[in-house]
């Protein structure tokens, strides 16, 4: 008897919870007022942000950031690599924490809202739970992430990927990773002791601006992140010979230039020949000997490809690959093929994915489901814990820039959902 009445007391609680989330929302103009507060920290004369990791700006907004946390009912700390984690207490004793967060530092005149939207959108989401007595059984920590610009250094040590000599290179500001950390609050040399564990952190949730133009151009609210993609990039050389431009006759060249151009069409033509929102890009060009009266001898060009699915990058490659070397034969020239960075796709979790998808359409907002071309501290996550992402509207696609901008509106939508998201992972990750 006594165990049906726990079980039915459960039922009544997570009905209460669930009921009484839909009414639940972020206070919007405080949200909105402690972003502006963030531009303060480090705004330069082009109206755009200096804000980068490890600066005296960053540490004064951090500075703010444990003074607010205090205020919304944070115990805020620093961890080692200089991460500044709010923590929460939880219903359930025992239960690893459910963490929000994001990053406060930019690029050098950088904008004001890529990562500021995420860690201002966490401490509010704490701030309206508290103010509504909500209790989550878990433990909530809100973290700022340290140098996510220049590295991922901060949610990279908890993962334990940091080198020992990463922390001797030098970081976006005037500092090495080491002194930078050490700055802000960390201690370098005891990096080893942020690695988490499988199962040490029950999911982990950001909100972050999309920094492309999908959301924006098709007036949708919130992206569903459906994973980071993977990313592999090559150097490509084109071996002719260089030889006189005017006694040359055309029928006799190992033009090494045009056989390149014949495969930048081909690349195109590959990366787009199936359906899907993989991406391939050659940003690199050497020409050599680079003389206009001397036929072009060798060639070296850059090759990145990006999918959720690094079988499918992989594939794409081996098409490039083999087309490319009939190119080289049909015009005389040599092609050889050096990778030289590979990073793995972090899907998220489905899960999660669902708690985003509904929560915007409880709210009445618009959804679309997406990857993340871009790289985010959550994919520190991987291997750790559940990890989910929401993305909210960037102006134009604009990222890195003054003028990068999400309005109002759509940063209280995105910490909504956010919220929402909180609490459903409450429920859904014991
Ligand atoms: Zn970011």
């Amino acid at each position: 008897m006594s165990l049906r009445f726990t079980l039915l007391c459960l039922v009544m609680l997570s009905v209460r919870v669930g009921a009484q989330s839909p009414d639940v929302g972020v206070n919007g103009a405080r949200l909105n007022a402690t972003m502006q507060h963030m531009h303060t920290f480090g705004e330069n004369a082009d109206g755009g942000s200096d804000r980068v990791a490890y600066s005296i700006h960053n540490r004064v907004a951090l500075e703010y950031l444990s003074e607010l946390m205090r205020e919304t009912g944070l115990v805020p700390r620093f961890d080692v690599a200089g991460n500044l984690v709010g923590h929460r207490t939880g219903r359930i004793e025992g239960l690893a924490p459910i963490l929000a967060g994001s990053h406060i530092d930019t690029v050098p005149n950088g904008g004001h809202y890529d990562g500021i939207v995420g860690v201002m959108s966490a401490i509010e989401a704490a701030r309206t739970l508290k103010e509504n007595g909500i209790e989550l059984d878990h433990p909530l920590e809100v973290v700022v992430w340290s140098n996510e610009e220049g590295g991922k250094t901060g949610s990279r040590s908890w993962a334990g990927t940091v080198q020992e000599r990463e922390l001797d290179l030098p970081s976006l500001g005037d500092k090495t990773l080491g002194e930078g950390m050490a700055y802000i609050g960390g201690e370098p040399k005891n990096l080893a002791r942020n690695t988490r564990r499988p199962g040490d952190v029950a999911g982990y949730i950001e909100l972050h601006v999309e920094q492309g133009a999908i959301l924006d151009r098709q007036g949708i609210a919130i992206g569903v992140v459906e994973g980071i993609v993977g990313i592999k990039r090559w150097y490509i050389t084109v071996r002719g010979f260089a030889n006189h431009a005017g006694t040359t006759p055309m029928d006799q060249r190992q033009d090494a230039l045009y056989a390149t151009a014949l495969m930048l069409t081909e690349i195109r033509r590959i990366i787009t020949g199936e359906s899907g929102r993989q991406v391939g890009t050659v940003g690199r060009l050497d020409v050599n000997p680079g003389a206009p009266n001397v036929i072009p001898g060798e060639v070296l060009f850059s090759l990145e490809i990006r999918d959720l699915s690094m079988e499918k990058v992989t594939r794409l490659f081996v098409q490039i690959e083999r087309s490319l070397s009939d190119i080289a034969l049909m015009n005389d020239v040599e092609v050889s093929f050096d990778q030289y960075y590979e990073s793995p796709e972090t899907p998220t979790d489905i899960g999660i994915q669902n708690l985003v998808r509904e929560s915007a359409a409880a709210l009445g907002l618009s959804s679309f489901d997406m990857p993340s071309g871009a790289g985010h501290d959550g994919q520190s996550m991987k291997g750790i814990a559940p990890l989910g992402m929401i993305f909210v509207p960037s102006k134009d696609g604009v990222s890195h820039a003054p003028t990068e901008f999400t309005s109002e509106e759509q940063i209280i939508n995105g910490a909504n959902v956010l919220l929402r998201t909180i609490i459903g992972m409450d429920q859904l990750l014991k």
